[in-house]
């Protein structure tokens, strides 16, 4: 898997060929802000490599996909979510309604979140 792939929208976010609203960032990770937002606090948080999904991420690198929940973490407490709670949600393949191939969990919080599942 190579770590930036040039057609991929989140590998040219962290080669800053695409500008975003960076929150949070660490030597392997890059936290920016969703663009469409679904909740007061929609905050996205990506490993710098290439991964397609949550699966192949701990699949390849645990240690780099804990990076990830850790960073997401630090996101959320900085983002003032902790003591009311939030969400972190990995959407995976066409059923999860993953748009973007490329590994991202979503924190979301700032407000009730309503049921986990919209159906
Ligand atoms: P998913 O459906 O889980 O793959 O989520 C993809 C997310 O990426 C959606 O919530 C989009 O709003 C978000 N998104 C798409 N393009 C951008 C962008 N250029 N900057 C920030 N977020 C984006
Ligand atoms: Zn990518």
């Amino acid at each position: 898997m190579p770590v930036v792939t040039s057609d991929c929208l989140f590998c040219r976010i962290v080669a800053g060929e695409i500008p975003a609203t960076v929150v949070h960032e660490t030597g392997t990770t890059l936290a920016f802000r969703d663009i469409g937002p679904k909740a007061p606090v929609h905050v996205l948080v990506i490993p710098k490599a290439h991964h397609v999904d949550v699966a192949a991420l701990a699949e390849a690198d645990p240690l780099l996909a804990g990076q990830v929940l850790a960073a997401a973490a630090a996101v959320a407490k900085a983002e003032g979510l902790q003591s009311d709670g939030y969400r972190t949600i990995f959407n995976t393949g066409g059923y999860g309604g993953q748009e973007v191939l490329h590994v991202h969990a979503h924190v979301v919080g700032g407000g009730p979140l309503g049921p986990m599942l919209a159906r």
